[in-house]
């Protein structure tokens, strides 16, 4: 770190706030005050982050410094490999702080409980309390959310949505209460589930644009392999880095996004196919959850492309729905529910997250494919996520924590406001509050997303190439999902009972004959060890400690 004079403001901008219209940053005066940013090891390590992630966190990070600086902004910059590097960002924080002892220190809120009392601990120790400012990237403040929520018995996310669309006027027909929604529905979610079929998409989806590295890339690519050699997933020129790292490049995969795959992403939401990774899904997230683009943007580019006739309102309201309905409401779980929400595991699952998820090595062809996928680029679409690697875990009884941070760390979206409720409350249904009246088994989820090897092959074409039958659930041939999704079912009915969107499938369960049962439960005891869920199996992690320790503690 350089020296100088005694700055007023200092403004920590942190990896995921990477927002030149940050409110961190207004105000600040050249010469006068300082932004500082830092790469430490740590937060690469305290859920083993996947290679690609790392160096997208740090290469965008080093590019917002470069524009900062080219607006006459004074950036102390703390890179990775610096000598004095504490490795955390309390030990960066209180270091700068004690070091440059500004008047006041400012920072956005960050996107982590635990970050957030870092940041306030390490300020305080530095002897300057913090003042954290909300973030404007988003519509709603955690204060508005809980607010919306107050003396609600659930949380229903299309609810908010629509008074997210009332409060926006994004896809509305006039103004004030007599606003209507456009097309006269608010939601089009029922004409969004088509599979590609038999033949697949015929063309093919155009793939989302690459940008290859540059020098400021290549040289985070060199000191990432260099300082955190045994970061997971992989950086090879076969799989090679093409995230966007600066606000131009993400405008350009907006654009892209929207003149040449929002029309199918409607309409193929939910659709797989193995040659096509992103089908029609924008793969805007990362840069959206780095701050590199703003929602309002990405809604009304999405909104004129619709009104100029260019796209259905089908994807239009699809797309909307994930930025001012989903994510937002996500994000206000988040913050309402508190840090112990991360504690919850509702349904009481407690197994393994199997050694697969880490090496894509498995002869299930749909987590093989899913899991390659995100080693080879730190991403997958929703659907893989939750109906493939998603699906597994909570059928197969895997510790929520443990494919929490497994999402966490292994996506190049991967922040916690986002992917702790997300894979908590939508994937595991494991966020019921314990106070939580009858029926209701979820804070994000009205019903568990459990589905059998039948769903993937309806909406997909893994089970084509794979040694299983997605029908089966005995036998030699029976596919691993059908097995332990009846198996989910048959041991959870008693919880799952309740809830009357339920019933219908437990009285499935109910007809069978205790034979039946007992079979069940003996085929996926026996899977569960065979694929290491089960501590003592053949495909239990081997080197947890490599990895950043057992997360399933
Ligand atoms: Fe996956 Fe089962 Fe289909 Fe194989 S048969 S791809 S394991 S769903």
């Amino acid at each position: 770190m350089g020296g100088g004079q005694r700055p007023e403001t200092l403004a920590i901008v942190l990896g995921d706030q990477l927002d030149e219209a940050s409110a961190a940053l207004r105000g600040l005066v050249p010469g006068r005050d300082v932004v500082l940013m830092m790469e430490v090891a740590g937060e690469s390590r305290h859920v083993p982050s996947h290679v690609q992630r790392t160096v997208l966190f740090l290469s965008a990070m080093r590019h917002f410094a470069a524009d900062l600086r080219g607006r006459g902004l004074r950036v102390e910059y703390v890179t990775l490999d610096e000598p004095d590097n504490t490795g955390t960002l309390a030990g960066e924080i209180e270091r700068a702080v004690r070091k440059l002892r500004p008047r006041r220190v400012r920072c956005v809120r960050p996107g982590e409980w635990r970050v957030l009392a870092m940041v306030m601990e390490s300020c305080e120790r530095a002897g300057v309390g913090a003042e954290i400012v909300e973030d404007e990237h988003f519509f709603t403040t955690p204060d508005e959310f809980a607010a919306w929520a107050q003396g609600r018995r659930g949380l229903t996310m299309e609810f908010f949505y629509r008074e997210q669309r009332r409060k926006t006027g994004y896809l509305m027909q006039g103004r004030g209460a007599a606003a209507k929604p456009e097309g006269g529905v608010w939601n089009l979610d029922a004409e969004n589930r088509e599979s590609f079929g038999r033949d697949g998409p015929s063309p093919m989806p155009p793939a989302p644009p690459r940008f290859e590295p540059d020098a400021i890339t290549r040289e985070v690519m060199a000191c990432v392999e260099r300082v955190l050699p045994d970061l997971p997933g992989r950086l090879e020129p076969d799989a090679g880095f093409s995230w966007p790292v600066t606000r131009a490049q993400a405008l350009k995969a907006l654009q892209a996004f929207v003149r040449e795959r929002l029309t199918g992403f409607g309409p193929y939401e939910d659709a797989m196919w193995s040659t096509s990774p992103a089908t029609y899904h924008s793969v805007l997230s990362p840069l959206l959850n780095l701050k590199l683009l703003n929602p309002r943007e990405c809604c009304e580019a999405a909104i004129a492309a619709y009104r100029a006739g260019k796209v259905p309102l089908q994807s239009a309201e699809a797309f909307v729905r994930q930025l001012i309905g989903w994510r937002e409401f996500i994000r206000g779980v988040y913050w309402l529910e508190g840090p112990e929400y991360a504690r919850r595991n509702g349904l009481g699952s407690h197994g393994r997250l199997p050694e697969f998820y880490w090496t894509g090595q498995t002869d299930m062809n749909c987590l093989r494919q899913c899991v390659g996928q995100v080693l080879d680029t730190s991403y997958t679409h929703h659907i893989q996520r939750l109906m493939v690697l998603g699906n597994f875990a909570l059928l197969a009884g895997v510790h929520p924590k443990a494919i929490s941070d497994w999402f966490l760390g292994l996506y190049a979206d991967g922040v916690d406001w986002v992917t702790l409720p997300n894979t908590l409350g939508m994937v595991m249904h494991a966020d019921a509050r314990a106070d939580a009246p009858k029926g209701v088994t979820g804070v994000v989820g009205t019903k568990p997303y459990a589905a059998s090897g039948k769903y993937i092959d309806r909406m997909s074409d893994y089970c084509r190439g794979c040694r299983y039958d997605p029908g089966e659930r005995h036998g030699p041939e029976a596919c691993p999902f059908t097995v332990l999704y009846w198996d989910f079912l048959i041991r959870h009915r008693e919880t799952l009972r309740a809830n009357q969107r339920m019933a219908m499938i437990l009285k499935n369960v109910d007809r069978m004959t205790r034979e039946t049962v007992v079979q069940i439960g003996i085929d996926a005891d026996l899977l569960r060890r065979r694929l290491g869920v089960t501590p003592g199996g053949e495909g239990s992690r081997a080197d947890g400690k490599r990895r950043g320790g057992d997360s399933n503690s």
